[in-house]
Parts: structure tokens; sequence; C-alpha cells
């Protein structure tokens, strides 16, 4: 049981009665989002006998996972060969560019050629960092001038990957959500750019969300969608304070799954979301 559903089920443990108000603040407090902690509340209300700590667990397993998807998709590689495109999005400091290399890794360790793009060109930090990830990964970064244009480095990117024959090209955007209206445009132009050499592309937009941000990232995701729209999550900081109980809110709301995430700041600390152990990590 992770921390916080651990002090939950003390507290309840040492109560003689469930004061309901305390344990709805307490849900929402572990960002599972209103509905859900009032979903939870009522059922074990409906229980209609004196609820114990095992049954606040069990309910509250039982509402996570009716509200989570299933497993995530394997991704499908390109019939034609041509790169399969990832856009990775989010706020500085979710652990984006992490979470990019992380991913390349992971695409490279099942056999798959991997390009990366060094589009974050707003932050230099940024860009040397994805590139220290590529060297030490063994894995390839386009980069541009300081301050390029992210759309060029995008472009040249994959151009790179489609003459590499690489199989995948995962795009590190940059982070700063300054007014929606600025992150619109340079997320449709990156789109556009992309969409020049092959017109199915980008096939996939991941928003990468940090678990200990808590409701934040639900604001993030519904900023991120109306700018670019979005198929999948990436939880990071699972290992952290995080309570990953956003995840939940998130899909519930905007309809976004969760696809992969990550538990920690090395290479291999990334897989494949997993409801089950999902729903285990959060609990
Ligand atoms: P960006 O600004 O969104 O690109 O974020 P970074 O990739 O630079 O990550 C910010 C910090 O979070 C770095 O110190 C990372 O090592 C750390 N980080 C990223 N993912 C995880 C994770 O899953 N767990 C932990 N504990 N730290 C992470």
């Amino acid at each position: 049981m992770a921390g916080f559903f651990k002090s939950l089920y003390n507290k309840i443990t040492n109560r003689a009665e469930i004061d309901w108000d305390d344990l709805e603040a307490d849900l929402i407090g572990a960002d599972l989002g209103v509905r859900l902690a009032g979903g939870i509340i009522d059922e074990l209300k409906d229980l209609g006998r004196q609820v114990s700590a095992e049954d606040v667990v069990e309910v509250t397993r039982r509402q996570i996972s009716s509200k989570l998807p299933p497993n995530a998709p394997p991704f499908l590689l390109r019939p034609d060969g041509k790169p399969f495109v990832i856009l990775v999005v989010g706020v500085n400091g979710t652990g984006k560019t992490t979470s990019t290399a992380k991913l390349g890794h992971w695409l490279q360790k099942k056999g798959h050629s991997v390009v990366m793009a060094a589009a974050d060109t707003f932050r230099a930090a940024a860009v040397e960092q994805l590139q220290r990830w590529g060297d030490r990964l063994n894995l390839p970064v386009v980069k541009g001038a300081p301050n390029a244009d992210p759309s060029s480095v995008c472009y040249n990117a994959h151009q790179k990957a489609i003459t590499d024959g690489a199989r995948f090209l995962l795009c590190d955007t940059a982070g700063r959500l300054h007014t929606r209206h600025n992150l619109m445009e340079e997320l449709t132009k990156i789109r556009r750019t992309i969409a020049k050499q092959d017109e199915t592309a980008p096939h996939l937009t991941l928003l990468v969300v940090d678990a200990t941000t808590g409701s934040n990232a639900l604001q993030q995701a519904k900023e991120f969608h109306k700018a670019s729209p979005l198929d999948g999550l990436v939880v990071t900081k699972l290992d952290g304070s995080g309570k990953g109980g956003v995840a939940v809110a998130i899909y519930e709301q905007l309809g976004i799954a969760p696809r992969f995430i990550g538990t920690g700041e090395e290479p291999d600390a990334f897989s494949p979301f997993e409801k089950d152990k999902f729903v285990a990590e959060i609990l």
C-alpha cells in the first residue's frame, strides 16, 4: 500500500466510526477528483453496515479500476517502414526530457531504431540534457542552434529519421506554458511541419504529467489538449510522493489514457501502463 493510503487505512482503523466528510476530503486529497471521491463514498454508504478500513481500500480499488482503461495498447510499427512520430509535450519540470530519453531507451531495448529531436529550444539546458541522455544511451539527437525554431529542429530530425530508416522519431517539445495562444501556435506549427514529410504524422502525442503535482496536472492536460490533441499520458514520479490519482481524473474527464509510467530517474525506471500494477501502486 502506498504511503497515502496506508495512513488513511490506519486513521480509519483507529476510529470507532467513519467520519464521511473527512474521508471524502482525504480521497480528494489523493487527487482522485470530486466525482470519483463522491462515488466511493456513495458505494461505501450503500454497504449498509459498519465500514472497515479494508472496505475503503477495496471499494477505492474497484472504483479506480472501473474508471481506468485496460493496459496501454502496443505501438504499431509502420508497415511502410517510415518513422512512427511521437510528440512529447508537457510543462517544464514534469520529467518530459527524461521521459523522452527513457521512451527512446525502452524502444531501443525492443530492437527499434530511434531518433530524438531536441525541440525544447527555449531552454538551452533541455537541449544539453537530451544530448547527454543520447550520449549515455547511444541514441542520436538532432539539435538546432540556441533559440532555433522548434519546428525546424523537428523537421530536420524527421528528415534524418527517414533517411536513416529509423522506426521512431521522438520530439521533446518546449515546455513553457506561457499564454495558451503561443503554445497552440507552436505546437500547431510543429505538427504542420512534421506532416510535410509524412501527412500521417505525428502519430502519437504524449503529455507528461508529474504525479506529485496533483490536480495541477488535470489543468495542464486541459490546456495542452486544446492546443494539440493528446493521445496518452506519461505519468512520472510515481516513486515519489506522487499519488497517481490525477491520472484517473484526467482519463475520466478528458478520456486521455495513461500509456507509460515513470518510477525513478534511471533510464529503466519506465514501463508501459498496466492497470492492475498502477492501481496497486496508487493504493
Ligand atoms: P522537464 O523539464 O519536464 O524536461 O523535466 P526533466 O526531464 O528535466 O525532469 C525534471 C526532474 O525530474 C529531473 O531531476 C529528473 O531526473 C526527475 N524525474 C523525471 N522523471 C522522474 C521519475 O519518474 N521519478 C523521479 N523520482 N524523478 C524523475
